[in-house]
């Protein structure tokens, strides 16, 4: 599975508080969506995989977007969501 950071106003968010725990859910539904498209995605320079990037002000109005090592690797990963759109449930911006 895809690994997932969470930020909130610039700081790592522990998924295991309880606070966050209780916004999980959507973030794991995302989280499956994106690892069915990219999952098997590595980046040809560094041979690592994208990352989840959940970040906002706060845990209910976060913003989802694809993380990498390098831009290479982001602009592949957007792309493939991007194709994939419409076929399931993306991240919206
Ligand atoms: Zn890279």
């Amino acid at each position: 599975m895809i690994a997932v950071k969470i930020e909130v106003n610039g700081k790592p968010v522990d998924p295991e508080d309880m606070e966050t725990a209780l916004h999980m859910a959507t973030i794991q539904s995302v989280r499956e969506a994106t690892d069915s498209t990219i999952g098997d995605l590595r980046c040809p320079v560094h041979g690592q995989a994208p990352m989840l990037l959940c970040h906002g002000d706060r845990l209910d109005t976060l913003e989802m977007q694809v993380t990498g090592c390098c831009q290479q690797l982001i602009d592949m990963a957007s792309e493939k969501l991007q194709e994939d759109d419409g076929q399931e449930d993306s991240p919206v911006e």
